[in-house]
């Protein structure tokens, strides 16, 4: 390791925190937390809020709702717009609600819902949050770098998302992208904070340093994420993140597994699957089943859809020879279990929307 105080470590934070500055397109401060992902969610409600304000939540599933606990636990008079687990948001109910309820001055979205495979359109709901002047936070853990989310272009105040998703680096650290009007807002917001202090830990972060111990070796292994994704290029990494998924999404329906997420709304890095299986033991066995036989480790679903679903995970280090093996395997679990007569068709699905692409011309330049 190296000192954190010391010289090498400032070129390491200022490497990750440019880099992280341009796959979320922003010019905010990025602040870096050694936390997983929900310290980022807890340091956004502790540092946004104060006791007995009414703030907006947004939730289509199980995170949501775990930040709306937090934002709660702070003390903050939380207005749940909750979705039914599977749906999308739909702009129109945080323009209602805001309208409803004038006080509030801050709403927190999930932009990719990890535990139902949802992605909601964030640009639309950036523009109903921004024309009415409110500040909008939002949970990108499984999201930004995978997916577009042009941070300042849609005015996102606040942006949390944590290194061991798209970004290709263990667990351990919560990165905060933090406009000026959220760092504002934080000098005069009440809820206590210590660790999480976005202030402190911007003074510490100006100087190339951070306020406590951070953790390097995360930091080491996110500073080549981000060197790969660079070669890559942001857009030919969101292409790859699309046509994985297209690959997945195909593959599954044509062996008549019926995908959770609603068509318009289907997350390009997790797909969640409504399970074949006739009972959630049943489901719990068959995904044991493709861990011990065949590695394949796929998440089955969360709180109320525990036995119901399972989720594909397909971000960060992922192409098509993954998306082959991945289909090819779940097929084969399935005729294991007898849930499936003839097997090959999955990947055949697959390698169709790879020959469609190819052969999709590009569309014509504009002006
Ligand atoms: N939000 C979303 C959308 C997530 O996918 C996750 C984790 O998967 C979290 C929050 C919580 O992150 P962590 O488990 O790193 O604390």
């Amino acid at each position: 390791m190296i000192n954190h105080r010391g010289p090498e470590f400032a070129a390491l934070l200022s490497d990750c925190v440019e880099g992280l500055r341009w796959a979320m397109q922003t010019d905010n401060d990025v602040l870096l937390f050694p936390a997983s992902g929900t310290g980022g969610l807890e340091a956004t409600a502790a540092n946004l809020l104060s006791p007995g304000e009414k703030v907006l939540l947004c939730s289509v599933g199980s995170f949501g709702e775990r930040w709306a606990d937090i934002a709660a636990a702070y003390g903050a008079d939380v207005v749940r717009l909750a979705m039914p687990w599977g749906e999308a948001l739909d702009p129109e109910d945080i323009e209602r609600l805001l309208a409803e309820n004038p006080s509030i001055e801050k709403v927190f979205v999930t932009h990719n819902e990890t535990s139902t495979g949802v992605v909601n359109d964030m640009r639309a709901i950036a523009a109903v949050v921004k024309s009415r002047g409110k500040l909008i936070a939002v949970d990108s853990v499984s999201g930004v770098g995978s997916l577009p989310l042009p941070v300042d272009e849609l005015g996102l105040d606040v942006v949390v998302t944590g290194s061991q998703k798209g970004w290709m680096a263990p667990p351990g650290l919560a990165m905060v992208a933090a406009g000026k009007a959220a760092l504002a807002a934080a000098e005069s917001a009440r809820c206590p904070r210590w660790y999480f202090d976005f202030a402190r830990q911007k003074k510490f972060q100006d100087k190339q340093q951070t306020y406590t111990t951070p953790p390097v070796s995360v930091m080491f292994a996110l500073q080549e994420g981000l060197a790969i994704m660079r070669e890559e290029g942001l857009e030919n990494v969101w292409a790859r993140h699309r046509r994985v998924a297209d690959m997945i999404r195909a593959g599954l329906g044509a062996i008549g597994l019926r995908l959770f997420a609603p068509e318009g709304h289907r997350s390009d890095t997790v797909t969640a699957v409504h399970s074949p299986a006739t009972s959630p033991d049943d489901t719990k066995a068959w995904l044991t089943a493709l861990r011990t036989r065949y590695g394949l480790v796929l998440a089955g679903g969360q709180g109320q859809l525990q036995g119901k679903i399972f989720r594909v995970g397909h971000l960060g280090m992922v192409d098509e020879r993954d998306a082959y093996s991945i289909l090819a395997t779940i097929e084969q679990g399935l005729y294991d279990q007898g849930l499936l007569s003839r097997v090959g068709f999955a990947v055949a699905a697959a390698q169709a929307v790879l020959r469609q692409e190819a052969t999709t011309p590009e569309p014509a330049a504009v002006g």
